[in-house]
C-alpha cells in the first residue's frame, strides 16, 4: 500500500469514528429538545418517515453503520433489505429516472413512482421496525424534534403541533449536516444519493455479490 492510500485509509477511519461521536451528540440534543412540554413523543404505531426511505437522500458516510448491521443480518433478512431496494432502483430506472435525478426528484416524478408501494418504504423496515435503529442517520434521529432548517424551524404536525418553537428549543440540523459534509469529504464523497441506488452500490463495492448475482453450485 502507497503512502497516500494509508493515508486516506487512516482519514476514512478517523471520519468514520467522528461521525460514531457525532451521531451520541446528535442523540442528546434530540433528548434536549424533545424534553419540551409542547413537543409530543411519536405515536407508537406511526412509520410515517419511513414509507418514501426508498428515496431518502443519504452521503454514502451515513450509510456505513447502517451496511456494517447488514452485514450481520442472517442471511434471508439480507436479501429482504437488498431486494426492496433492488425493486425501488427496477422501477425508478425502467422509467428512465438515474440516481443524481431521483436524489433531488425535481417534479416529484420519482416519488410518484414509489408511492405506497412496499418497495417505496425504507429497505431496512421490517415489520414495521425500524432494523438498524442504533444506526440511522441523523435525519431520522432528528425528525418528531423542531428543527432548525436555517430559514424557519419546521416541525411534524404529529408532535409539535399547537407551538411557535424558538431557534434554540431547536435541533440544529442545518449544522448537523455541515458536519456530516465535512466527514464525507474526508471519507471520499459527500454527494447524497436515493438510499435504495447506494445501498446496492455499496454493497456491491463492500464485495458482496446481491444474492440474486450469486453463483449456485455446480455439480
Ligand atoms: S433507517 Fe430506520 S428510521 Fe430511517 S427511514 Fe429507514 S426504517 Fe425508518
Ligand atoms: S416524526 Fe411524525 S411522521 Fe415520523 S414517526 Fe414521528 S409522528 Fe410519525
Amino acid at each position: 500500500m502507497s503512502v497516500q492510500e494509508t493515508a486516506q485509509t487512516v482519514r476514512v477511519e478517523i471520519a468514520r469514528q467522528k461521525y460514531r461521536q457525532l451521531l451520541v451528540l446528535i442523540d442528546q440534543d434530540v433528548a434536549r429538545v424533545r424534553a419540551h412540554p409542547a413537543v409530543r413523543p411519536c405515536p407508537a404505531t406511526c412509520r410515517d418517515c419511513c414509507q418514501s426511505g426508498a428515496l431518502l437522500p443519504l452521503a454514502p458516510l451515513e450509510l456505513e453503520p447502517m451496511l456494517d448491521a447488514l452485514e450481520r443480518f442472517p442471511a434471508a433478512l439480507q436479501r429482504a433489505v437488498l431486494e426492496r431496494a433492488a425493486q425501488a432502483a427496477w422501477r425508478l430506472e425502467a422509467a428512465g429516472i438515474a440516481p443524481e435525478t431521483a436524489a433531488i426528484d425535481p417534479l416529484g416524478e420519482a416519488s410518484a413512482l414509489l408511492d405506497d408501494r412496499p418497495e417505496g418504504r425504507c429497505p431496512f423496515l421490517i415489520g414495521g421496525v425500524c432494523s438498524v435503529y442504533p444506526d440511522r442517520p441523523p435525519i431520522c434521529r432528528v425528525w418528531g424534534a423542531p428543527l432548525w432548517n436555517g430559514r424557519s424551524v419546521d416541525c411534524c404536525p404529529k408532535t409539535c403541533r399547537e407551538k411557535a418553537f424558538a431557534v434554540r428549543d431547536a435541533v440544529d440540523y442545518l449544522d448537523y449536516w455541515q458536519k456530516v459534509r465535512l466527514l464525507s469529504e474526508s471519507f471520499g464523497n459527500a454527494t447524497k444519493e436515493p438510499m435504495a441506488f447506494l445501498l446496492l452500490r455499496r454493497w456491491k463495492e463492500r464485495g458482496h455479490p446481491l444474492p440474486w448475482e450469486e453463483p449456485t453450485p455446480s455439480g
